[in-house]
């Protein structure tokens, strides 16, 4: 019998279900999505619609048909899933070659999914990866949420006092003043536009990595989730990750989301574990 745990969702209309794919940090190669086209047409009415953390469903899959659909999607080397208890789809922004992004997002959510993707838990974890303080991938609103940032310095004599640093900067937090630029820190956000317009190496950044929040959900009950005291270098995300699942896995109470686990529970409890446990 398909359940929810399958990736074979109910729908509103007794006889349907849909069918969701999951997506490795929202990119399928142009075969799978041709495979999806074919799948939609045979089971479904030709339609696939994308889900906000950028998987792939078919819907009005006829219920006695769905787990024969099911098993031709996976044969064609495609993973159904995605719903239920588990550790969900990683949502990364396009961080990866957006011209803001610092960090390879595609990288950090994909080592995620390959290695944790799909894992049963207590309940279930959404991670969320944005390349830059932009955060277009709402870090704060998941359970795991990952912010990249990068901190400017002046460090060079190389100015041609071009001014492109000022107008770059949305924050007013730069300024070129008698021939000298600086950095306002009080406005500054640290998203490295000023230093990825110098073209002359004269604001480098002096300091890069990932803020990691923890505990925070959108939904029917808004949770923001709380800042890790200690920023990361990129390859440790994965790292971190896989310490709040061993957490949500030993801690947990079932349907209880690691926003009211932390409200219950505290906060140092995860943040002590997490420093028991990170070795760097
Ligand atoms: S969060 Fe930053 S890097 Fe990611 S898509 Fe948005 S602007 Fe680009
Ligand atoms: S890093 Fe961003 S916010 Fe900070 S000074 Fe540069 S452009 Fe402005
Ligand atoms: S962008 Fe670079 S070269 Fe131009 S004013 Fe700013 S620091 Fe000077």
């Amino acid at each position: 019998m398909s359940t929810k745990k399958s990736g074979i969702l109910k729908s509103n209309e007794k006889f349907y279900r849909t069918i969701r794919i999951r997506c490795p940090a929202g990119y399928l190669d142009s075969d799978a999505l041709g495979k999806i086209s074919e799948l939609s047409k045979k089971y479904g009415n030709g339609e696939v619609c994308l889900t906000s953390r950028l998987s792939v469903e078919i819907p009005y899959v006829n219920v006695e048909y769905a787990d024969d659909a099911k098993a031709e999607i996976e044969d064609a080397g495609l993973v159904v899933g995605g719903t239920g208890p588990v550790v969900r789809a990683v949502f990364a922004c396009k961080g990866t070659f957006c011209p803001h992004g610092i960090v390879d997002t595609r990288k950090i959510a994909s080592e995620i999914e390959e290695k944790y993707g799909g894992m049963k838990l207590p309940v279930k974890i959404k991670t969320g990866v944005s390349g830059c303080p932009n955060n277009c991938g709402k870090a704060q609103f998941n359970d795991i949420g990952f912010i990249a940032y990068s901190v400017p310095e002046v460090a060079g004599d190389s100015c041609n006092e071009c001014g492109k640093c000022v107008s770059a900067c949305k924050e007013d937090a730069v300024s070129l003043e008698d021939s000298v630029v600086s950095v306002n820190y009080e406005r500054c956000i640290s998203c490295g536009d000023c230093i990825t317009a110098c073209k002359k190496e004269n604001i480098i950044s002096k300091e890069s990595g990932v803020r990691v929040y923890l505990g925070g959900r959108a939904g029917r009950r808004l949770i923001f989730g709380k800042e890790y005291k200690r920023p990361l270098k990129e390859e440790n995300c994965i790292k971190v990750a896989g310490l709040v699942i061993d957490y949500v896995k030993e801690n947990g109470r079932e349907g209880v989301r690691l926003g009211q686990l932390i409200l219950d529970d505290g906060f140092e409890k995860l943040e002590k574990y997490l420093d028991d446990n990170l070795s760097f």
